[in-house]
């Protein structure tokens, strides 16, 4: 069977996304083994759709980054909370062992 290429031009993006039949798939395929017209048109839309994906990947990736920069105020917040708790009970034994060794200097 015999498609124009403005048919297979037309199908192209679905046969890029995976979302046409079988059918179409097929004679799709058959096509652009015996036209390099239309497999230089598939090639360039191959090409165009990772910048686009790579472009979402910069997205995803600077949300991830936003994310992990909360996570990490978080983490500072609670660190900060870790430091201050253990300086304190240091302190609080500090003083309770200089209490404890003033007593007994004392006696
Ligand atoms: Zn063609």
């Amino acid at each position: 069977m015999r498609i124009s290429c403005e048919i297979i031009k037309d199908l192209l993006p679905l046969y890029l996304d995976g979302v046409c039949s079988n059918d179409s798939k097929a004679a799709i395929e058959e096509h652009l083994t015996g036209c390099d017209n239309c497999k230089s048109e598939l090639q360039a839309m191959q090409t165009s759709i990772p910048i686009d994906s790579t472009a979402q990947n910069l997205k995803e990736a600077e949300a991830v980054k936003n994310l992990s920069k909360r996570w990490k105020k978080g983490m500072a917040k609670s660190l900060l909370k870790g430091i201050l708790f253990t300086v304190l009970t240091i302190a609080a034994i500090a003083i309770l062992l200089y209490i404890f060794i003033g007593i007994k200097i004392t006696f």
